[in-house]
């Protein structure tokens, strides 16, 4: 009830699209009964979570923010979403994000921005010496609501989906933990695909205890998803030290990136001196193809946006246009009518990078380039590099206004230079706060891990915590 109300008081942020309050109190009851039993599930029965608007919910509308999926009801639950309920967690409802998860800022979504509830807080209305309804920040993107959710207490969880940085973002921008799991290890299904290969759900919390807690109920193979696989040991159970003397920490050359701010640079070095300081070895690494990565990802993104839209055609999802002079012409309306620019814009890109004249110059090549992206890393790792530490985000979080000057192109992916090399090559990876910068406003840094080696990466993140 404590999180219900929160949520209402906090409605001005945006953060959620559906609330599932009728469901929630009943769900909370059970769990209360299970405890008065003397019966509880396990670690999170009972704990109330919010779920990023592309995962499917039985019969809760599921929207992507998109007016194209107005009214679905998806007849199932994602696997992710299914196994939370299965252990008892309480469902406060579907948070908002871009347009089907395209975005790094939570501002292009058919259901208007997220706020960051920084914006809102004390250190940043004193330095900014501004009303906060004037000039507000953004939360990151795409999962953005599902940042707003955790950061402002409404919700102690919540799901959101990483391609490109979608759930490392906004936790940064917002002062939270937020892990993109090693792909394979958490089900896809259920998640609506942005790039099949790159997609994976990810999990954003307070600490990073929590964020193990989480992991440790959602891993494992699903029948449903064969990308995932089983893995032996149980993630969610974090040793309670760490002999950091036997550490090698990586500090990418690469990620001294155009556009990192002063402040956000100073925390990066404060962060590599206490690792060293405690003993570890600190050492500067190279991930040459770095510089190709957002490029690379842009091809192979719109390519697996035009074939996975083609499903939204108006005939089994959503919103249906009423023109219906001939079936083409019901797709086109629907289609136009249901997108945003940016979606549009993706679908007409990769289509042309489709194109049999252009297939082997672009998508071809940017596969290629993508193994390299992978290999750099591998190299790296396979030279006794146990975590590298970067920045998540070039800088604290932009104000709205600011941020909107931008084309949407840009202010879809300028943000995610950090993040989504690791997508390409599907390691894990996790972000926290470390430091407010002058504004009052989170600064956050990235340790990356080898694949399969989530435990051994939060494990170093609850030592940096
Ligand atoms: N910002 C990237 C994009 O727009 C990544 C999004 C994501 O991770 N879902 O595609």
């Amino acid at each position: 009830r404590k999180c219900l109300n929160r949520v209402k008081k906090t409605r001005h942020l945006n953060a959620y699209i559906t609330v599932t309050e009728e469901q929630a109190l009943k769900q909370a009851d059970e769990a209360d009964d299970r405890f008065r039993r003397g019966a509880p599930r396990g670690p999170l029965d009972g704990i109330p979570f919010a779920v990023k608007d592309n995962f499917c919910t039985e019969n809760i509308e599921t929207t992507c923010a998109s007016k194209m999926l107005k009214g679905y009801r998806p007849p199932f639950s994602a696997t992710v979403v299914q196994k939370l309920l299965d252990q008892g967690a309480v469902l406060l409802g579907k948070t908002n994000l871009d347009e089907f998860a395209m975005g790094s800022g939570c501002t292009d979504g058919a259901f208007g921005p997220v706020r960051n509830p920084w914006s809102y807080a004390s250190p940043y209305r004193d330095q900014s010496g501004l009303e906060p309804d004037s000039d507000w920040v953004i939360t990151g993107g795409s999962s953005g609501g599902s940042a707003a959710a955790v950061a402002s207490l409404s919700s102690f969880l919540a799901l959101g989906s990483d391609t490109g940085g979608s759930t490392r973002n906004p936790a940064a921008l917002c002062g939270l933990v937020g892990l993109k799991p090693t792909y394979g290890l958490l089900s896809r299904h259920g998640l609506i695909p942005l790039v099949n290969s790159m997609d994976v759900p990810g999990i954003m919390t307070r600490s990073v205890h929590d964020a193990a807690t989480v992991l440790g109920v959602l891993q494992g193979h699903d029948v449903k998803d064969s990308t995932t696989f089983h893995h032996p040991a149980s993630l969610g159970d974090l040793p309670d030290d760490l002999d950091v003397r036997k550490l090698r920490v990586g500090i990418p050359q690469e990620y001294h990136a155009p556009g990192l701010s002063r402040e956000t640079l100073s925390q990066w070095s404060r962060m590599a001196d206490l690792f060293e300081r405690a003993g570890a070895r600190v050492e500067a690494v190279s991930l040459p193809h770095t510089q190709h990565s957002i490029v690379c990802y842009h091809v192979l993104c719109v390519a697996e946006v035009a074939s996975n839209m083609a499903r939204f055609d108006g005939l089994e999802y959503g919103h249906r246009s009423s023109v219906d002079s001939s079936t083409e012409a019901l797709y086109a309306a629907t289609r136009h009518a249901g997108f945003n620019d940016v979606v549009r814009g993706r679908i007409l890109s990769g289509n042309y990078f489709l194109l049999k004249r252009s297939y082997q110059h672009y998508f071809v090549k940017a596969q290629q380039v993508r193994r390299l992206i992978a290999e750099d890393f591998a190299q790296v790792f396979s030279s006794g590099i146990d975590v590298l530490l970067t920045p998540t985000t070039l800088s604290d979080a932009a104000s709205h206004a600011h941020f909107m000057q931008e084309d949407n192109q840009t202010r879809s992916t300028q943000e995610d230079v950090f993040t989504q090399p690791v997508n390409m090559a599907g390691l894990p990876a996790v972000t926290m706060p470390t430091a407010l910068s002058q504004r009052g406003l989170p600064i956050s840094l990235q340790l990356i891990g080898t694949a399969l080696q989530d435990r051994k990466l939060l494990t170093v993140a609850k030592w940096l915590e």
